[in-house]
């Protein structure tokens, strides 16, 4: 048997519905984007949704639209996807690299009083595959050194905290609907966002800067004229066949995450007594969306001093499971062991521990919708039988 790390899963109705703006000749930021977001404001409860073009742009101009520029430093998680340390960079900003807590994958609160400089201007707490970074902590410390808080949530659709949906309790939340994220648009992004002036200057800034929308003139009085530009801004605007799709798969937006949680709790069961494989944590206060299922490998206490040795005997066991048609994949990435970062900033793995550990000793299983009992029970037959 064959099982992917992850695969996409769209209705036949879904399908359907990126024909709509084709008929009506609507392509771009038109109504289908506007009920996307209106159907994605609903479900998380923030009060303002701007769709654009992935989660990167989304966190781009998220920071670019909170003043955040050249000489600027932000605090960004060591173990993520490396898009997350990249927008700082675009910006011409300096990233101050924070380690993770080994138990959640998330930032590690107890470390970021040490990292600020007069320099520090926002932070980026990640919901890594889905569970929520520790937002009260984050919150309270952004408060106190006036920080922007930029959520990426690229993976935190369906996740909640203390019973916020995650990117409503930042100054903006970052939502990405790449394949690999529980809903998709192929590629495809979401602002979200409580204040109106904020959201108003996301509108513009992801439309070229025009203080009117395409839509909003077309539906307008003087549809013949054109919009003033108070602001360089991007293009960085959805398209209506995106939008289309996505808003479909909103219709059944609780099924999709029941259904990822519904897996990954047989998983929990069926692993339960495993001592060398660690699964998501789960905490109070916390609901956990499962864009992914990330475990740590553990067969002895991982640290500096263990974790190539680790490492070697996880991969081998990736290999052993590919052998037998299950895909795995190291959970993410330790950022700043990536070349530009480690060369630009003189990095080594020892800097962020906890991050270098996860990097070598994480392993993400296959969960995915639509994903079968006859599937699950052949990744949970072949694990049981030990990474040997
Ligand atoms: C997927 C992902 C991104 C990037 O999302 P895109 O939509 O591909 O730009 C950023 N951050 C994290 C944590 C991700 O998982």
């Amino acid at each position: 048997m064959n099982v992917p790390i992850a695969r996409t899963s769209l209705l036949e109705t879904e399908i359907q519905s990126v024909l709509e703006p084709l008929r009506t000749g609507w392509l771009v930021q038109g109504p289908k984007v506007r009920e996307f977001e209106e159907k994605w404001s609903a479900f998380t409860g923030a009060e303002h949704s701007i769709a654009v073009t992935s989660c990167t742009t989304a966190l781009h101009l998220s920071l670019a639209a909170l003043g955040f520029g050249p000489g600027d430093e932000a605090i960004v998680p060591a173990f993520t996807w490396i898009a997350t340390a990249n927008v700082v960079e675009h910006l011409g900003g300096t990233v101050v690299f924070c380690d993770i807590d080994l138990a959640t994958f998330n930032l590690d609160v107890s470390q970021l009083e040490r990292l600020v400089t007069p320099r520090t201007r926002a932070i980026l707490p990640v919901h890594l595959f889905g569970l929520s970074a520790d937002m009260s902590a984050i919150l309270a410390f952004a408060a106190k050194h006036k920080l922007a808080v930029v959520e990426d949530a690229a993976c935190g659709f369906g996740a909640r905290y203390k019973g916020r949906h995650v990117g409503t309790l930042g100054d903006t939340g970052c939502f990405s609907f790449h394949p690999r994220k529980a809903i998709t648009t192929g590629e495809g992004g979401m602002i979200t966002t409580n204040d109106a002036a904020l959201a108003e200057k996301l509108r513009r800034l992801r439309d070229h800067g025009a203080a009117m929308s395409d839509l909003q003139r077309h539906l307008g009085a003087r549809p013949y004229l054109l919009a003033d530009h108070p602001d360089a801004g991007y293009n960085q605007r959805m398209t209506d066949l995106q939008a289309a799709l996505g808003s479909a798969q909103m219709d059944r937006a609780q099924q999709i995450i029941s259904e990822r949680q519904r897996l990954a709790a047989v998983y929990d069961g069926a692993f339960e007594d495993l001592g060398w494989l660690r699964t998501a944590a789960k905490l109070e206060g916390y609901e956990h969306g499962y864009q992914s299922y990330p475990c740590l490998f553990q067969p002895e206490p991982v640290n500096m001093s263990s974790v190539l040795r680790v490492n070697a005997m996880r991969n081998e066991w990736m290999d052993k499971l590919q052998q037998r048609g299950i895909s795995t994949r190291p959970a993410t990435h330790a950022v700043h062991m990536l070349s530009y970062y480690r060369e630009k900033y003189g990095l080594s793995p020892e800097d962020f521990p906890c991050a270098y550990v996860a990097n070598h000793c994480s392993i993400s299983l296959p969960l995915f919708h639509g994903m079968t009992e006859a599937e699950q029970a052949y990744v949970i037959d072949v694990v049981a039988e030990g990474f040997q």
